[in-house]
């Protein structure tokens, strides 16, 4: 998938060299190649149009730090805007989270792979998932279909619904549910009939079956080589019927790749399922970060970004150590570290960080220290003047009352804020001992 983003981005972004901020010149350089390769990859004009703006705002002004260049940070903040485009990780997975059999229907245009796309996920639920799964086909139209589906599942080992002639679609839905339902099946994957083209007899015949189903998800199986013609019929779909997700198949013949991108944009439903080939195994889930890294083939670029950017923290972190050690750990100091406690995903997050603070869990929160208390006090040290964070013994009761009502307060408040910074300090100097952590000292406050 577009194979030759990252060499044109590559071209322009190696001539950025400015330092600090990233100006609006370098940016739109970078845009008009960006945009270039999407629409020449396939990407919808609406679509384009809208991530460069995103980009841009990003970009412009935005710092470039330390140790990687400012073409670098633009791929990072086009790798961000990519992954944000064709949606969260995670969001993909087929849901099985209902009352069995869960029905998942299957729509899609004739040869969009529909029939192998069922026995590609028939298989990846029974073999990986361990679901007993039933298949049926409801294309009563194209000769082969059922018997088509019916082979798959012989070779795979997994049942498919007995034909029976003469049927309608929609009778063979309710006998593939009351089927499921009786055969104690945990999934029942319904392949409804394609047409060649989008026409409203198809789409009827979906919004019937789906009406008899209920089914828990409704997946279109499209075709990534046919452009943007499956993003056209993934919206006319998720208008008329209602997709909770798409397959997108021949992946692996796509060179371009502008459909993953469109689909998701403009249906704003996520792409489950990938096929990458013929075979019933070729079935992988859609990861947007892998699939940008792909589009950008920056990966280690991203990364790069991603270590300087906490190289900074730490740097900042192994300062704040320094000063400690010296004893010079004032309120200043203590703040720095609640923000950073914040930004690591709160005293939760933290727990889970650092060796052997598990074992303080119940001590911290019997000393009521949530999130919410950590907000308290920093609020209470920014209503302080810089010599009063620099010296607290200057805290007499009058300063006391000013700050706690900055902070909108109590003045016990400050006092715990004060007792907790005493404890902390005492505790930094006492960790050349290496007895305990700087922790100790927040519980006891
Ligand atoms: P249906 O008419 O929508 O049910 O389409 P089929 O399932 O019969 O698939 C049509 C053709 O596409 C078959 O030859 C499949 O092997 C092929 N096919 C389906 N999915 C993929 C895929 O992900 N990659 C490739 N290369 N071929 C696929």
């Amino acid at each position: 998938m577009f194979d030759n983003l990252s060499e044109r981005l590559g071209g322009i972004l190696d001539r950025l060299t400015g330092r600090g901020a990233l100006s609006e010149a370098d940016v739109d350089a970078a845009m008009r190649e960006v945009r270039r390769a999407l629409l020449e990859a396939d990407v919808s004009l609406d679509v384009v149009r809208s991530f460069i703006d995103r980009v841009r705002e990003q970009a412009i002004g935005a710092t470039v730090v330390k140790s990687v260049t400012p073409g670098q940070m633009v791929v990072k903040i086009v790798h961000d805007e990519l992954v944000a485009t064709l949606g969260a990780d995670g969001e993909g997975g087929i849901d099985l989270q209902a009352v069995p059999p869960v029905a998942i229907m299957m729509v899609g245009l004739q040869g969009s792979g529909k029939t192998t796309t069922t026995a590609k996920l028939a298989r990846r639920l029974t073999q990986r998932d361990k679901r007993k799964v039933l298949m049926a086909s409801l294309d009563v139209y194209r000769p082969a279909a059922m018997e088509q589906l019916a082979v798959l599942g012989r070779d795979l080992d997994i049942q498919t619904l007995p034909i029976v002639e003469g049927q309608k679609p929609a009778e063979i839905a309710k006998r593939a549910l009351s089927a499921a339902k009786l055969g104690g099946y945990d999934v029942v994957l319904l392949d409804t009939a394609g047409r060649t083209t989008l026409d409203e007899e198809m789409m009827s015949e979906a919004i019937e079956i789906k009406a008899i189903a209920q089914p828990h998800e409704v997946l279109l199986v499209a075709d990534a080589l046919t452009g943007q013609d499956a993003v056209n019929l993934a919206r006319s779909f998720n208008e008329r019927v209602g997709l909770t997700g798409i397959a997108l198949t021949r992946v692996d013949g796509d060179g371009r790749g502008g459909a993953a991108l469109s689909m998701r944009a403009v249906t704003g439903k996520p792409i489950k399922l990938i096929g990458t080939g013929e075979k019933t195994d070729a079935l992988e889930d859609f990861h947007p970060s892998r699939i940008a890294g792909r589009i950008l083939g920056m990966g280690d670029v991203v990364s790069l970004v991603e270590r300087a950017a906490a190289n900074i923290d730490a740097e900042k972190a192994a300062r704040t150590a320094e000063r400690m050690r010296k004893g010079q750990f004032d309120l200043t100091d203590m703040r720095e570290q609640l923000i950073q406690m914040t930004n690591m995903g709160g005293l939760s997050g933290l727990m889970g960080m650092m060796p052997g603070i598990a074992k303080m869990k119940n001590q911290i929160a019997s000393a009521g220290l949530d999130d919410r208390v950590v907000k308290r006090q920093i609020a209470v040290i920014d209503s302080m003047t810089r010599q009063e964070r620099k010296n607290p013994d200057l805290l007499k009761a009058s300063r006391k009352k000013r700050i706690a009502a900055g902070a909108g307060l109590k003045v016990e408040e400050v006092n715990k804020v004060l007792k907790m910074h005493r404890n902390m300090a005492d505790m930094m100097k006492a960790m050349g001992s290496g007895k305990r952590g700087p922790m100790a000292g927040i519980a006891q406050a």
